[in-house]
């Protein structure tokens, strides 16, 4: 699917999805457009002494629950289109999971594999500058995304704080633990989808050691899912980058996996202790290949528009978790509920991360820093509930998950509209 359709891809699933409930109209009407972006064209000065110029954009989506949250994403293929829909997802997943924020989202058009790490730098700065009036730790607060990682949020957080000539933690989240970010934000998004997996295989009686699972997308929500899933006896048979996966039916080691992505830049099936490595029997698979697997679970954990009306046919996975942000195409909901594949929808599956960039917030407001254990369990706490209301509704009703989902959100959004003051309260009939 082209990137330019993903907002009106989002737009249509959603409605689609509410438009038999009459109760839902409001709310999908002040959903239809985003309430503001602002988009620039920011420059840096190259190592080289030549200056690079940036499409950047922030969006502030809706701020009905509070002030606006989501994450900023260095790509070569974002525009604006995506960066509306993922701030519309933003707003439908901090209503789910009960998270006082409203929906924004970031993005800046740039393939930063071809920056050096001062360039890198300094578009980051730059994307502050640009940014600094649109954000604020009242007003909307980034986070990292695709391509951006703490180091990046404390070089942002450190420019907003050069502007403002504040000291002022609270206005990114997912930052590097000594400038005040929480523990337990890196891990957050993947162990938030893990829980998910988890309340799922509790609620359908699953034995961890006889379910596979594959995931696409070895970053940071993929690796600590599948880190976690190991760990609690699931046999993750498949992992992939951007260059592509590996295949082993044994199952992988999925730290070993991982230390040597990081020593060497490539997936390898490899067993290590220590710092010696063993090759472990396996198969190189593409992309396409990973998702079409015959596996108990599919993690999508890259990017948006991966399951669509090309391959959905090939899918065989029981149960899709999405990590990533619109991984499944608004066209084939339908084709994959009739092929009997099960999904886990992305506001409630990748809600992990917003909930701890929360606590991280909050816990810069109250100038406090809470340990390891007391982040995992209010996460926990947070996901179970949200993942048990949707379960209680998706028993009693004959709708997707996904469907029951984005219902819960409208609902949580529609009673913060009506707050404001409803038709029959201003009506002087
Ligand atoms: P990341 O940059 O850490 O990892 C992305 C991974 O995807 C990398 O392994 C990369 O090699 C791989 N990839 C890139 N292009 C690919 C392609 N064409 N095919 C297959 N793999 C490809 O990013 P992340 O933070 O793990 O985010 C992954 C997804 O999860 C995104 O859709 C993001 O919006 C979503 N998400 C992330 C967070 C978070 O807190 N990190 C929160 C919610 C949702």
């Amino acid at each position: 699917m082209s990137e330019k359709n993903i907002l009106q891809d989002a737009l249509t699933r959603l409605s689609n999805i509410a438009k038999t409930n009459k109760e839902y109209n409001a709310i999908l009407e002040a959903l239809s457009q985003p309430q503001s972006t602002l988009t620039s064209h920011i420059a840096i000065r190259k190592d080289n002494g030549s200056t690079a110029y940036f499409k950047a954009y922030r969006c502030r989506y809706n701020d009905l629950l509070g002030p606006t949250k989501g994450g900023i994403r260095f790509h070569q293929d974002a525009d604006q289109s995506e960066v509306e829909a993922l701030a519309l997802w933003m707003t439908l997943k901090c209503a789910v999971v009960g998270v006082p924020f409203g929906g924004a989202k970031g993005a800046v058009t740039v393939d930063p594999k071809k920056l050096s790490p001062m360039e890198l730098e300094r578009l980051a700065r730059a994307y502050i500058r640009a940014k600094a009036d649109f954000i604020g730790p009242q007003l909307d607060i980034p986070a990292p995304d695709v391509y951006t990682n703490a180091r990046i949020m404390g070089w942002m957080m450190d420019e907003y704080e050069k502007i403002t000539r504040t000291k002022c933690p609270a206005v990114i989240t997912g930052k590097p633990i000594a400038f005040g970010g929480s523990l337990g934000r890196d891990s957050a998004t993947g162990r938030g989808a893990f829980l998910c997996i988890e309340a799922l295989a509790r609620k359908l009686g699953w034995d961890a050691k006889e379910k596979t699972v594959a995931i696409q997308g070895f970053g940071n929500g993929g690796y600590h899912c599948a880190k976690l899933l190991q760990d609690a006896g699931f046999k993750v048979v498949a992992v992939s980058d951007s260059k592509g996966g590996i295949y082993s039916k044994q199952g992988l080691d999925i730290e070993s996996v991982y230390s040597e992505k990081q020593r060497s830049n490539t997936l390898k099936a490899v067993y290590c202790q220590h710092s010696v490595c063993e090759d472990v029997e396996h198969t190189r698979i593409n992309n396409e290949e990973l998702l079409a697997l015959q596996v108990d679970i599919l993690v999508p954990a890259a990017l948006a528009g991966v399951i669509n009306a090309k391959n959905v046919s090939q899918i065989q996975a029981q149960y899709i978790v999405e990590i990533a942000n619109g991984p499944i195409t608004a066209e084939v909901d339908g084709q994959l509920k009739e092929q009997g594949t099960h999904v886990i929808p992305d506001i409630l599956a990748n809600a992990g991360g917003v909930i701890v960039s929360y606590f991280e917030w909050c816990q810069n407001r109250q100038g406090e820093a809470w340990p390891e254990e007391k982040v995992y369990d209010k996460l926990a706490a947070y996901i179970n509930s949200a993942f048990e209301r949707a379960w209680q509704r998706y028993q009693q009703h004959d709708d997707s998950m996904r469907v029951v989902v984005y219902k819960l959100a409208l609902q949580q959004l529609t009673e913060a509209l009506e707050a404001h003051g409803t038709a029959d309260y201003f009506s002087v009939n």
